[in-house]
């Protein structure tokens, strides 16, 4: 006989969407539940987003001692910059505390649904009023190579090894892939990154990608553009597991149409004849996700479209009962969208009827500030070694829509508060021809997300907006005031 629970709200999945939506549910009064499958977390804050960040960290600050006091070492080889079972733990435990101190109850395992209002888990059959779907995506591979088949890994092996492999080859230049270059090559991984399309980091302002790619190969990765996986084999080398990978390049895709086979020598020697082959240790897929969907959705009247779950502005599904956030609804697959979406959604919960009375004092004022990520500026930060970050159009989106723009740019090498510390990167603002309205900023540099979050809170700027603000003296952040204060010019910076 199952064990009968009844709740206001049941919310699949402890990650990013999952773990806002119920604390903020329960926090408001609502009878809530929340199931996890694996390790409390998800990608956000377990498996990928949170420990990646962790790890560069933990690097930034040996570099920033480095440059400080030159004459600092440390012996890189027996420094352990890899997050250790107890990081694991600490994240795990802060989810746990402020779940339980919140009121939701957690659940572990996986079940199933058998209707929109009712999960079997175990010996527990859980009723819900209201269902909330967070179970985010994995990695897809492609190459007929399988995940977790040792040495083909993803995300989730990255960044909980415990000893760091001799090289590996990235596929995929998006931000993962190029977050992982950085930090392994920085660690003295010999890494290989190759990707379909023509540069780094595609989309991104050429300027700005230009001091990550120098850094990069300063570090020894080698950048492999416009090049495909063609075959990959697990073999055995010095009796080790390696993977023996066959890629084909098109680099002059452009210009001579030809294709030929590229072969990369490896860190462990492999010979070179001609035709060109890579010996990895391991091979890290970021090239693309799939949505996880929980099982017994086929009974719950869900629509699905090329993303995910098809979901209206308030993140409900086709079926009002269900509300799908994050990564399953497809619609921006990053951390800080799918912690907006659980805001959005246990909002629109504490406006329902048959909730109304259940909401404790604080709760019931209605929230009129929150919009979904579609109608507002969603910031952008990438976790390199240096960052990339800032809001609005980049030079590159204003060339494809033809809007002409000026640009104003200074550089964080003449910033007083890094004269000493910043040798390279800059910030730019992109002014509309005619106005001073911002149409976007971008910055390349040391530790950017605090700059970029707390300035996209107003992203509705004007110039004069940067120049009126009093600058904490002296900051990093000054650096907008100095290329406020520069004369625009018409047109490309790059
Ligand atoms: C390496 C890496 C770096 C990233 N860096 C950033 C970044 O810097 N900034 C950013 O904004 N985004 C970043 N992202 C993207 C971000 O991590 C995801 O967009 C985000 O985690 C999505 O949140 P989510 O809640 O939808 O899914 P997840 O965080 O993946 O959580 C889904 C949870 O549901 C669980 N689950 C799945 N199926 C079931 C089931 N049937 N029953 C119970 N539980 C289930 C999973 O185990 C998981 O815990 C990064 C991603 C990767 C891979």
């Amino acid at each position: 006989m199952k064990q009968k629970l009844n709740y206001d709200l049941l919310v699949i999945g402890a990650g990013a969407a999952g773990f806002y939506a119920a604390r903020e549910a329960a926090r408001a009064g609502l009878k809530t539940a929340i199931v996890e499958k694996n390790e409390l977390g998800g990608t956000a804050f377990y498996w990928g987003s949170l420990p990646v960040k962790m790890i560069a960290d933990k690097i930034k600050a040996y570099q920033k001692t480095k440059k400080m006091l030159p004459e600092f070492k440390l012996d890189l080889k027996k420094t352990d910059f890899l997050l250790q079972a107890a990081d694991f733990k600490k994240i795990e435990a802060k989810i746990k505390k402020d779940l339980s101190q919140a009121g939701a109850d957690l659940f572990y395992g996986e079940g199933h649904f058998n209707s929109a209002h009712e999960f079997e888990l175990k010996e527990k059959l859980i009723k819900a009023e209201r269902v909330i779907l967070a179970s985010g995506s994995q990695v897809k591979t492609n190459a007929g190579l399988e995940l977790e088949q040792e040495p083909i890994i993803s995300h989730k092996e990255a960044v909980s090894f415990k000893k760091l492999p001799e090289s590996m080859l990235i596929i995929g230049m998006n931000i993962e892939g190029a977050e992982f270059a950085s930090i392994f090559s920085f660690l003295g991984v010999k890494v290989y990154i190759l990707d379909q399309k023509d540069s780094l980091l595609p989309g991104i302002d050429q300027d700005l990608t230009k001091v990550l790619k120098q850094e990069l190969e300063k570090n020894g990765v080698e950048i492999m553009t416009s090049t495909t996986l063609k075959k990959a084999e697990i073999t055995e080398l010095k009796n080790q597991k390696v993977v023996k990978v066959e890629v084909e390049s098109n680099l002059n895709s452009k210009q001579t149409k030809t294709t030929r086979a590229v072969q990369v020598e490896t860190a462990q020697g492999a010979s070179s004849t001609g035709t060109k082959t890579l010996i990895v240790d391991k091979i890290l897929f970021t090239a693309g996700r799939e949505a996880n969907f929980p099982a017994g959705i086929e009974k719950m009247q869900l629509a699905f479209n090329k993303q995910g779950l098809q979901v209206n502005s308030k993140l409900q599904t086709t079926n009002p009962a269900v509300y799908a956030l994050g990564d399953l609804n497809g619609n921006f697959g990053i951390a800080s969208t799918a912690i907006n979406d659980a805001l959005i959604a246990v909002n629109e919960l504490k406006q329902l009827d048959i909730f109304k009375n259940k909401l404790k004092a604080h709760y019931k004022k209605p929230v009129t500030h929150l919009k979904t990520a579609a109608a507002q500026t969603i910031p952008l930060n990438i976790f390199t070694l240096p960052e990339i970050g800032g809001f609005g159009l980049s030079e590159t989106q204003l060339k494809a829509k033809n809007i002409a723009y000026r640009v104003q740019k200074y550089y964080f090498k003449d910033c007083w508060r890094s004269l000493i510390s910043q040798k390279k990167g800059f910030v730019k603002i992109m002014l509309a021809a005619e106005s001073e309205k911002i149409l976007g900023v971008y910055f390349v540099g040391d530790q950017l997300s605090e700059i970029v979050s707390s300035l996209s809170l107003t992203a509705d700027l004007e110039l004069k907006d940067l120049l009126e603000n009093i600058y904490i003296q002296p900051t990093r952040t000054e650096i907008l005031r100095e290329a406020a204060l520069m004369e625009p010019k018409l047109g490309s910076s790059f």
